[in-house]
């Protein structure tokens, strides 16, 4: 028997490492595997090369777990080791790798990518001993026991091996024995294994028997040696695709297409990208793009790799010119990482156009579950927008399809205003905002639909793309006024007529949110009263919110409009009345004030030159005493007119259909309502 001392720095390596990365100790499984396959997979290749001219039989890598002695084992055929070779890979060179990682990373542990170059020495993550009893291919080689309790002393010595390759036996710590369990380590295997190319067996299949699971003799494989990316396109069908995204996703809906990435300059790169349904809303997603290195899992937090956007996705990709032994922050500004992001990126994109090109109809029908995709691409990556506006659509509140450039070409000719600038109209909800929607088809107008969930923003960027163009939310002002055009109706109420019915509309409006009565000359067919809200407030506001801060515009009140239609016979009507009602009392009153404001004027027009303090006490006082007087008596106009309105039920029922129209009539408002159009028939 040998004995040994690693040649270490630190006096002791290994209580680091068992502290190092307590989170993710379940790594030493996935590290021990895949030297397993690697082994295999050098023998594989000295047979080929003639190199190795003995049996290779049966390849499969074993697992087992002895819950009796606290050991797991993984067990290979591979090309194993001579003594000789233990000393140098193990006691030297992965010792030395696992030293210089710790050394390097031991601040940002948890940052490095799937904890990549720790390599065998993982093991003591979870081992109180580790024996590696292997036997080398190499004719004549002499089987070796080496055994390491996790200090730095080895034993080396010659064993019993029957047959070629390595078993390399843990006896799991005490803190450890959550491993000891065939689930959590088949959950493991089906983690980090699950496409390795070399077989893997843990257990046996089990099967239900008289009421009873028991164990077959057939041998539990958990991967799939041959997993649909490292395969040729022309190999596969779509049904192939499918069927492995089935595999990597069981319980979700089939996804709408795939991308097959290979690459292999400047870079290597495989993988299956997949396009899931998300519908509107993008959840927060269980199903999430897997990254391998050599078909070994590493993570699901891709976020550092390809952009934000195309973590939407689901599938895999594989690369092992990815450098995983970094840390996160590090990785972004790596340029091989930089190539394979923008490469994904336009690999996505050219696949859309591509559909887009060759099936419109298919495009369309699957643009509302890509839209969010679309769009949320369009929004973070310039190179995407670039592509995607001769793809990305434009959906009417008719349904049917638009590209960019047909739609401007479609409004072009009805929606420019005075300005020469295209006026987009949306809706962002198609039933409550029926009316407006109705009005503005009426005038000959097109509606976009822009109910997604990033349809806010979109629309934002739009503006910011589209030369001399706006968007307009249906509601925000009549069909009239959505798009100015020259021309302007003439109105059937004069200025004072318009300023007298304004205090008798105030008179009936609900307290909040706040109103403004303005006077439109709408066609008489238009409806008699309508509610508008300003474009801007509205999007301030929606602003604000979205950024979950109020500030300033999410401060402010909600602000509508009253808009009435002056040329509507309603409003006519109620002209009249109040004509016939108080008519005559607001003559008289306005008798007494006209003279009082033409003094008023006078006075402030031969004062207009000099300043304040220039102008004659006298003038002084007798302006305040005009103006106090015009107060009072246009206070006295106000309550007449305020009294009117309240006693008026027209005025009432006119408001109260605007606000019905507008989902704002609720409660006790909405009954009265009721009652008084029952009333009113
Ligand atoms: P890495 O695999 O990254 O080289 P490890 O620390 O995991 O680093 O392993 C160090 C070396 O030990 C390997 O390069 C290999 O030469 C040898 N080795 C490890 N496991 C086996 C095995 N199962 N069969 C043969 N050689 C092995």
């Amino acid at each position: 028997m040998q004995k040994g001392k690693i040649n270490v720095k630190a006096d002791n390596i290994f209580p680091i490492i068992k502290k190092f990365l307590y989170s993710d100790s379940e790594i030493f499984l996935r590290e021990l595997v895949s030297n397993a396959v690697d082994a295999t997979q050098k023998l594989k290749t000295l047979a080929l090369s003639g190199d190795f001219k003995g049996e290779l039989g049966d390849l499969t890598i074993r697992v087992y777990l002895d819950t009796k002695n606290k050991t797991i084992t993984v067990s290979d055929r591979g090309i194993g080791m001579t003594g000789e070779e233990v000393k140098k890979y193990i006691n030297e060179i992965a010792f030395t790798s696992a030293e210089e990682f710790l050394e390097k990373y031991k601040d940002q542990a948890e940052n490095i990518i799937g904890h990549f170059g720790l390599g065998f020495y993982s093991t003591f993550m979870v081992a109180k001993q580790v024996d590696i009893i292997t036997r080398s291919y190499k004719k004549g080689s002499r089987p070796v026991k080496w055994s390491c309790d996790g200090s730095p002393e080895y034993t080396l010595d010659e064993a019993e091996k029957e047959s070629r390759g390595t078993d390399v036996v843990i006896h799991v710590d005490k803190e450890s024995e959550e491993f000891l369990d065939e689930n959590r380590i088949l959950g493991l295997l089906n983690k980090y294994c699950k496409f390795l190319p070399v077989e893997i067996a843990f257990g046996k299949e089990k099967e239900w028997k008289d009421g009873k699971e028991v164990e077959t003799d057939k041998d539990r494989i958990i991967n799939n040696t041959q997993p649909a990316w490292t395969r040729k396109p022309s190999e596969l069908k779509e049904e192939d695709y499918l069927e492995f995204y089935r595999e990597l996703y069981p319980y979700s809906e089939d996804p709408l297409f795939h991308i097959h990435l290979n690459v292999d300059y400047p870079f290597n790169l495989t993988g299956i990208l997949y396009f899931p349904k998300i519908r509107k809303n993008i959840e927060i997603q269980k199903n999430k793009i897997q990254l391998y290195c050599n078909q070994v899992f590493v993570t699901d937090s891709v976020e550092d790799i390809v952009p934000e956007f195309l973590t939407l996705l689901h599938g895999v990709i594989d690369s092992p010119d990815i450098p995983l032994n970094v840390s996160r922050s590090y990785l972004q500004s790596d340029s091989n990482v930089k190539k394979i992001s923008a490469h994904i990126t336009k690999k996505v994109a050219d696949k859309l156009s591509e559909i887009f090109k060759k099936d419109r109809k298919e495009f369309e029908k699957k643009w509302d579950d890509l839209k969010v995709f679309i769009q949320y691409g369009m929004l973070t990556e310039e190179k995407f927008y670039e592509k995607a506006q001769n793809f990305a659509l434009f959906k009417n509140t008719e349904n049917k399809y638009f590209t960019f450039d047909e739609y401007e070409k479609l409004i072009k000719e009805n929606q420019t205003d005075k300005d020469g600038n295209l006026v987009y109209l949306y809706s962002t909800d198609v039933e409550k905002q029926y009316a407006f929607i109705e009005a503005a088809k009426s005038k000959g107008y097109d509606v976009l639909e822009m109910e997604g969930q990033l349809d806010t923003h979109f629309i934002n960027h739009l503006e910011t793309k589209f030369k001399d163009s706006r968007f307009v939310r249906v509601d925000a002002d009549v069909a009239d006024n959505l798009i100015q055009k020259e021309e302007s109706k003439e109105s059937r109420l004069t200025k004072e007529q318009q300023d007298d019915l304004s205090e008798v509309f105030r008179s009936q409006l609900p307290e909040t949110p706040n109103f403004n009565v303005v006077f439109e000359s709408m066609d008489e067919s238009d409806n008699p009263v309508i509610i508008t809200q300003s474009e801007f407030m509205r999007r301030m506001k929606d602003m604000a919110e979205l950024s979950g801060g109020m500030g300033f515009y999410g401060d402010m009140p909600e602000n509508f409009n009253l808009v009435v239609n002056s040329n509507h016979e309603l409003v006519q009507r109620i002209a009249r009345e109040k004509d016939e009602a108080v008519g005559d009392e607001l003559k008289k009153i306005s008798e007494k004030l006209n003279p009082l404001e033409q003094s008023k004027n006078e006075l402030e027009k031969a004062n207009e030159k000099k300043k304040e303090e220039e102008v004659a006490q006298a003038d002084r006082d007798r302006l305040d005493e005009l103006k106090k007087k015009i107060e009072e008596l246009q206070g006295k106009r106000k309550e007449i007119l305020a009294g009117f309105g309240r006693e008026n039920k027209l005025v009432k029922q006119l408001i109260d259909l605007a606000l019905l129209s507008n989902n704002m009539l609720k409660g006790e408002d909405l009954t009265k309502f009721v009652r008084r159009s029952i009333d009113l028939i």
